[in-house]
């Protein structure tokens, strides 16, 4: 006991030796404001980190692909990245119905600024900037309310200055701020998007704030046939239930005829089976009908050649607390073709992972269909995945077509290029116990990302079955499905991450496995501890991902020794101590899950998350969010997008090209404009 202390006390000390470099770091950081030198986000002459807004960094991200594609493959992406933007506020009005016209008041005092009180303009733009990263007042990760510090009387001083500056509002400013007031200013008011767990006899329909359900309680589904689940809103009427389908001549009329003409525009220049999937998302636009949503998914997941790619519908359920509503989201992407080859081994492979699974073999699926994986550069994402973007996809949600036809996973490359160049050293440095474990965060950390990212798409969510007579898992373990799929994928990943086996295939080098396994386990404990920055109030966390992730930890360093809990000068460290015993504990947790999914059973996924994943001590994150503060470390991170302008000539397009803005308002100024011009209805080649 007493070598463990002092070996304790030592390693304290080497700590203690790395504080004159964290604050070679803070003085860097300091320079940003006054001289734009954003040292730590520049690559050569290529920069990343744009700019910091209060806890999100915004960084550009870069497709390099693009301009090696054939001129008929970039006029499809063209047509592709008109569809995605023509989209974009369907997701606003889905998270909140006053999103839309927050976002115009804000919008018209930026372009209108010349007269605006200085120190009003800096709070505004501020709010803008979070308002447009996070589409609406909601934090993306807690789901809370931020809100704009001004007062009514400021505000509404702003709008008069824009207005005699040539900025029109739909009705007198004292009208439009009286109304919106409740929604910028109360933080009360409407105070979380999803709230799975309201507490005491709240209903969670109720206690949430999007605009997914009007005066809809859980009891009044009782007896409901649902008949869009994934793409409907549903109102309550004079007692009765309706659901306003999302349509040509339904909800979002406008947004999705609009969609439909750029994606029939993009069909001539499609491969076969890219063109076949288009024309499927346009009939399921058109009709919305379940028959139609099934096919466009089966012809989607049935093209696994096109080198450029779409995903533009109502697709994932995160952001309704019953998990059935489909967010807004579309993406454009090419696929490379060099890092695709390694992952493809991966998924050639699935059924070996699948044999090989820790869990009860009649769990295992004793034939696993069309895994493919593709790494990919996105060119455009907007709604749900972006400016806040995921690294990583695995698409169609619905299990039965996922068992019959397979799924296709996508992992977004240069998303996590962009990521790992803006992120500041201290981030590695300030949660890890030694300088050794920081050092192997640098050299492996990327990799070690990325191949568990990989596992945990391609191998993960494809694998596991469902015990026989059990019904849908979604439906079984209801608000608590989400997270305790994205566990079981995280534990797959964990848990193949530090298999031989990976060597064999050659996705890892036989000699760095020993390093990667450690600096992915790493990884992970300390995650558990750093995450708890982002939630910055109250004690519980609602993120699915954060849910599964704080409760893998929770549970290893409850039932395992492969974590330990040290201090240092008031700050805590999860240290990962025994990469045997993590693996060891990785797979009792996983097969647990997998039963638990398997057999539905809801009550034992409550428990769970209830003792490991869902609560924290608030003292703990505070001394998280005091060192990330110290830091200046970001929360969370938003990406600017790529920028497309076709060339015509005679009215043909004879060239697309692509530039970076490394400029949020500019971007979002420019999207709201498209939103509104008639290039986002019409044929746009020619008129640009
Ligand atoms: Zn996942």
């Amino acid at each position: 006991m007493s070598f463990a202390h002092t070996n304790r006390a030592l390693r304290c000390r080497a700590r203690q030796n790395r504080v004159p470099q964290a604050a070679v770091v803070c003085s860097n950081q300091q320079l940003i404001p006054t001289t734009r030198a954003i040292l730590w986000g520049v690559t050569g002459t290529r920069q990343y980190l744009l700019e910091r807004i209060d806890d999100v960094a915004v960084v550009q991200v870069y497709a390099d692909g693009f301009t090696s594609l054939p001129l008929e493959h970039k006029i499809l992406v063209w047509h592709l990245y008109l569809a995605a933007l023509a989209g974009r506020d369907i997701f606003y009005d889905q998270r909140h119905r006053l999103n839309l016209e927050i976002r115009d008041l804000l919008e018209a005092i930026l372009r209108h600024e010349a007269h605006v009180d200085p120190a009003v303009l800096a709070e505004v733009r501020r709010y803008t900037k979070l308002f447009w990263i996070n589409t609406g007042p909601f934090n993306n990760l807690t789901a809370r309310k931020f809100v704009l510090n001004l007062t009514r009387e400021q505000l509404l001083a702003a709008v008069h200055a824009a207005a005699r500056e040539g900025a029109t509002f739909a009705s007198t400013p004292e009208a439009l701020v009286d109304r919106l007031s409740p929604m910028l200013f109360d933080p009360s008011f409407d105070a979380v998007v999803t709230n799975k767990t309201p507490g005491g006899d709240r209903d969670i329909l109720e206690a949430s704030s999007n605009n997914l359900y009007v005066g809809v309680r859980m009891s009044d589904l009782a007896n409901f046939h649902e008949r869009y689940g994934l793409n409907s809103r549903l109102v309550k009427r004079d007692g009765h239930l309706a659901e306003e389908v999302y349509r040509v001549g339904g909800r979002y009329d406008r947004e999705i005829r609009a969609i439909i003409g750029h994606l029939k525009n993009a069909i001539p220049y499609a491969p076969p089976g890219l063109a076949a999937s288009l024309r499927a998302s346009i009939d399921f636009y058109r009709t919305g009908e379940e028959a139609e949503r099934t096919a466009y998914d089966i012809a989607w997941v049935s093209d696994q050649d096109s080198p450029v790619d779409t995903i533009n519908g109502f697709v994932e359920v995160y952001m309704d607390p019953r998990g059935v509503k489909g967010s807004w989201e579309a993406l454009v992407y090419i696929v490379n073709e060099e890092k695709t080859r390694k992952i493809e081994t991966l998924a050639a492979n699935a059924q070996w992972f699948e044999d090989h699974m820790p869990f009860e073999p009649r769990f295992r699926k004793s034939n696993v269909l069309g895994i493919t994986a593709k790494a990919i550069e996105v060119v455009f994402e907007t709604g749900d995945s972006g400016p806040l973007t995921p690294i990583g996809i695995n698409l169609p949600n619905e299990q039965k077509i996922r068992e019959q036809y397979g799924s296709k996973s996508v992992s977004l490359f240069n998303i996590n290029e962009a990521y790992e160049e803006s992120t500041p050293e201290g981030m590695r440095t300030e949660f890890s116990w030694t300088p050794e474990e920081a050092a192997r965060a640098k050299k492996w950390g990327a990799f070690a990302l990325e191949v568990t990212t990989e596992i945990h798409e391609v191998i993960g969510h494809g694998s596991g079955r469902m015990a026989d007579g059990v019904g849908s898992p979604h439906l079984m373990l209801k608000e608590q499905y989400s997270a305790i799929e994205e566990t079981r994928a995280d534990l797959i990943a964990l848990y193949f991450v530090a298999d031989p086996t990976l060597a064999d295939l050659g996705i890892v080098g036989a000699e760095d496995h020993a390093a990667l396994i450690q600096t992915a386990f790493e990884y992970y404990a300390r995650n558990a501890l750093v995450q708890l920055r982002r939630i910055r109030e109250g004690t519980t966390i609602e993120e699915d991902h954060m849910r599964n992730r704080q409760m893998i930890v929770a549970w290893l360093i409850a039932h395992t020794r492969a974590i330990e809990v040290r201090k240092c000068d008031g700050k805590t460290y999860y240290v990962m101590t025994d990469a045997a015993a993590f693996r060891q504990g990785v797979g009792r947790l996983l097969a647990e899950v997998q039963r638990i999914k398997s057999e539905g059973d809801y009550e034992a996924a409550r428990a769970l998350f209830d003792a490991y994943g869902i609560h924290f001590d608030p003292a703990l994150r505070d001394e998280v969010v005091a060192r990330v503060d110290a830091l200046h470390l970001p929360s969370y991170t938003a990406i600017v997008m790529p920028r497309l302008m076709a060339r015509s000539r005679d009215g043909e397009i004879v060239d697309v090209e692509i530039s970076y803005p490394c400029d949020l308002e500019t971007q979002m100024l420019d999207f709201s404009t498209f939103a509104r011009s008639a290039d986002a209805l019409a044929t746009p080649a020619a008129s640009r």
